[in-house]
């Protein structure tokens, strides 16, 4: 298991090289792609194809060939193969056939974006691409929004407006969120700002919403402090509408929170 670059192919590894030069197949995602990074490092190999349609059928071929004592190379377009990328099918039959899989660490862009995110909160849940169709997306996203996690999300430039839209709709306005953009690349940036500000934000400049992204989305830090994040969504309904006290002291009556712990919430939110 290769882990090739990101954007910036210089982010390969020693050891990545050296593995893509002694393999006798390389095994890629989309060979094009990754005929253009070993074009680069001058490196000629047999490439066979391996990606999400026809992971299943290849899987034997390349058992059968590290039987025959081959060594094979799975690498996917961008980062470390098996991360939101193919490569669990094919290590699971490479393993139940009593193969050893090596993995060989290198760029990943969750993590890449993480380490420059400036999160104090070092946990954080990894969850990748969100689905596709709208119904489906607010449905997950509901079970994440009480995590006490920094959320770590993937996302193509034609769903990242509708992707954060809901995200806002769903977690509310308070969060940060933290538009981490063409990471290693010419066009790389990096921007943390409140959800309620990030729909502007895209919309700002066109250039925002092109290229790849990974979001990062703070966890329920309220509801670590044992306010509930129903709680926190009726009382920032009621502040909407309401004067202060008698929004918090209808949102304790309707969601059964003290009244004092929404009080200091009120005011922050206020
Ligand atoms: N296996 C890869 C990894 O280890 O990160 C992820 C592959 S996944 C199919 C592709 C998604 O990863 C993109 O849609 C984007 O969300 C994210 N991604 C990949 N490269 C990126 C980059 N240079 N900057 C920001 N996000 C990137």
């Amino acid at each position: 298991m290769v882990a090739t670059p990101i954007g910036n192919l210089r982010d390969i590894t020693l050891r990545a090289l050296d593995a893509l030069k002694s393999a006798d197949i390389i095994a890629a995602e989309d060979t094009r792609n990754t005929s253009h990074l070993l074009g680069h490092y001058g490196i000629s190999a047999r490439l066979v194809a391996l990606h999400e349609h026809n992971e299943r059928v290849a899987a034997p071929k390349i058992i059968a060939a590290l039987q025959e004592g081959k060594t094979v190379a799975l690498v996917s377009d961008a980062g470390t193969p098996g991360i939101s990328d193919p490569g669990a099918i094919l290590v699971q039959a490479v393993r139940a056939a009593g193969l050893p899989v090596i993995p060989l660490p290198g760029p990943n862009a969750a993590i890449c974006a993480l380490s420059a995110a400036g999160r104090e909160d070092a946990r954080f849940l990894f969850y990748g691409f969100l689905p596709a169709k709208a119904g489906a997306r607010r449905k997950e996203l509901e079970m994440l929004r009480e995590l006490p996690y920094v959320l770590a999300f993937y996302e193509a430039p034609h769903r990242i407006v509708e992707t954060v839209e809901d995200i806002l709709k769903v977690f509310g306005g308070e969060r940060e969120i933290t538009f981490a953009r063409e990471l290693t690349k010419l066009f790389e940036s990096i921007h943390t700002c409140k959800l309620a500000d990030a729909p502007a934000w895209l919309a700002g400049d066109p250039n925002r919403q092109r290229g790849e992204f990974v979001l990062l989305v703070s966890g329920a830090a309220a509801a670590e402090e044992g306010i509930s994040l129903e709680a926190q969504r009726i009382l920032q309904l009621l502040l909407a509408e309401l004067p202060l006290k008698l929004a918090v002291k209808l949102a304790a009556e309707i969601s059964g929170e003290k009244k004092n712990a929404l009080y200091d919430l009120a005011l922050q939110l206020k």
